[in-house]
């Protein structure tokens, strides 16, 4: 389907954590997306427009957004002025990185990488996999960020986990507290530590350019074959 311009109207917001923002958009008509698929949203009167991936799933009116909104630019400015009730203008829906269907009939583990908000479009995939597709192979999501701070959707991820077995959760934080228990370092060190058929695994990366480059060629150094291999990059 061709993307078109739709009309909404900010519903929701809420300060996840840290520099990170949920915004809740509400449109007059049902909207049609595949999970990972993402909206340019008008930022100024100039049309001036960004990209942000819907973290929320289709079949309903809303389509929910997640901000990082540090680098401060003309769009976090945008972001962080909008109010409940507030119009929005938004080009959608774009984007290829989405489940690959054939490619998950052969899979044997579906492995999710991102950074800070790059695990916005990842949640949406990950809960249409388990739940609409039924993918009975190991699906893992390992998220970096740099502080504990900066961590939000973790009962989200407990419920995900609780109803099903297969889905497996890791955060690596690169600058913790003294006291934190869990993984320490970047992404691309954990992934190196991951023992699984990696030329059966389907990988999805999304988050910084650096680390997508960083990652996969760790990734392809471990046999997992380029077409197995799908990213989006944030900037
Ligand atoms: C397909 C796609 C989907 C995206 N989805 C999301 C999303 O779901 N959530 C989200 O927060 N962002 C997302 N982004 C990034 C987003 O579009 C903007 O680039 C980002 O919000 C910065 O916009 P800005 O106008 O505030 O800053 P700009 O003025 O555009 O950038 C200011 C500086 O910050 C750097 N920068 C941009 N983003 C980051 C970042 N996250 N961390 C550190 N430095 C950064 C830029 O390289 C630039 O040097 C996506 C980008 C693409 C291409």
């Amino acid at each position: 389907m061709s993307p078109k311009k739709l009309i909404g109207k900010v519903e929701f917001r809420e300060n996840l954590a840290g520099q990170n923002h949920l915004i809740r958009i509400r449109f007059d008509e049902k909207v049609d997306f595949t999970p990972g698929q993402y909206v340019s949203l008008k930022v100024n009167g100039e049309g001036l427009r960004r990209s942000y991936s819907v973290a929320s799933l289709p079949g309903g009116n809303i389509v929910d957004v997640l901000v990082d909104v540090s680098p401060m630019g003309e769009g976090s400015k945008y972001i962080l002025s909008l109010k409940v009730g507030d119009e929005v203008e938004v080009l959608g829906f774009l984007g290829n990185f989405t489940i690959d269907l054939q490619a998950i009939e052969r899979a044997r583990n579906i492995t999710f990488l991102a950074t800070g908000t790059g695990i916005a479009p990842m949640r949406p995939m990950i809960e249409e996999l388990l739940d609409k597709k039924s993918f009975k192979g190991e699906v893992r999501l390992v998220w970096g960020v740099r502080h504990e701070t900066d961590l939000y959707w973790l009962k989200e991820m407990d419920n995900i986990s609780r109803d099903y077995d297969n889905f497996k959760f890791d955060i690596v934080i690169s600058q913790p507290l003294e006291d934190w228990p869990g993984f320490r370092g970047h992404l691309g060190g954990l992934v190196n530590g991951l023992t699984q058929d990696w030329s059966k695994t389907l990988v999805y990366l999304c988050g910084s350019r650096e680390m997508i480059v960083e990652t996969e060629k760790r990734l392809k150094e471990k046999g997992v074959p380029e077409e197995q291999i799908h990213y989006e990059k944030y900037y």
